[in-house]
């Protein structure tokens, strides 16, 4: 009997480098991490090697998450923030230095694949997800597919939930990622006198002793997130929303201060099941689909 074809899923954050040689049903076979590099030209190095220790002759395809907007299509990096893949052609010069199949998409693309197969939305084929880290990621699926619009959909931390509000790095104002990301969660704590290094548990365990700087901080990064998710719901209807990344189970909890008003836009909201694996798992079995053109379909 032939031995079942792996995949290698690997997803760029910017504090770490995630990479795991994944089998066909979304098991992890062997993972590891790193500390991640800023660099372009020194992360592509990274990523080579990482692929190297990754690699045996079972593996048949690549697939790599990447913050920031992605012409999954093309194979090249729109634009980036705290790491910017932008200024080279990623996918090809991957393929040309391993030989591999390589797929890139949008890591929140990924990490939704990962969660749909495997984790929290597994079954549901219309899902949003958020992932809440130093920034905001978003993807939808619909009909079990990812949504990409023309090149790069679901860019859903620039979500404007106040006009006036702070500059953002897409060139506007008041996008949810300047309220609601672990970035801004900091800024809310320092702002409200709080220890700086107070971390969101703490913060949760605060307000359920009560606390009332507490609770106006949590109400102050909860209430934008939710005018975005009640928007994305207006926008895709989805079953479920998923909140991932890793504040993404914290930002769940801290909904309850900002529940949804509107009986138009009820949708369950959920954290995501498979934490830091879900990227690694999803770029793995988005790159294992995409070199099989019958399998475009998440199961
Ligand atoms: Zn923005």
């Amino acid at each position: 009997m032939p031995a079942e074809p792996e995949a290698i899923g690997i997803d760029i954050g910017g504090t770490n480098l995630r990479a795991a040689r994944v089998a066909a049903g979304g098991e992890i076979l062997q993972w590891f991490a790193e500390r991640s590099v800023a660099e372009p030209v020194a992360l592509v190095d990274r990523l080579v090697e990482m692929i190297g220790r990754l690699d045996n002759p079972h593996v048949d395809s690549v697939g790599i998450g990447v913050p920031g907007r992605v012409d999954a299509l093309r194979g090249e990096v729109l634009s980036g923030g705290y790491v910017d893949l932008s200024s080279l052609p990623l996918a090809s010069t991957l393929a040309q230095r391993t030989g591999k199949r390589i797929f890139i998409d949008n890591d929140c693309n990924m990490a939704l694949v990962g969660e749909m197969a495997a984790g929290a939305a597994r079954g549901t084929a219309n899902v949003a997800m958020l992932t809440i880290g130093t920034g905001i990621g978003g993807a939808v699926a619909l009909d079990g597919r990812v949504l990409r619009g023309q090149r790069s959909a679901g860019q859903f931390g620039h979500v404007t939930v106040d006009v006036g509000g702070l500059p953002c790095a897409c060139g506007r104002r008041g996008c949810v990622e300047t309220t609601s990301s672990g970035t801004a969660l900091g800024r809310h704590i320092r702002e409200a006198g709080l220890p700086a290094d107070m971390t969101a548990g703490q913060l949760l365990g605060l307000r359920l002793e009560g606390d009332r700087r507490a609770e106006a901080v949590i109400r102050a990064w909860a209430e934008p997130l939710r005018a975005a998710i009640d928007s994305l719901v207006a926008a895709f209807d989805p079953a479920l929303v998923l909140l991932g990344g890793g504040l993404g189970k914290a930002a769940a909890l801290a909904l309850q201060s900002a529940p949804a008003l509107s009986a138009w836009y009820q949708c369950p909201v959920a954290a995501a099941t498979l934490g830091d694996d879900a990227g690694v798992i999803g770029s793995a079995l988005a790159g294992r689909r995409e070199a099989d053109p019958e399998k475009k379909a998440v199961p």
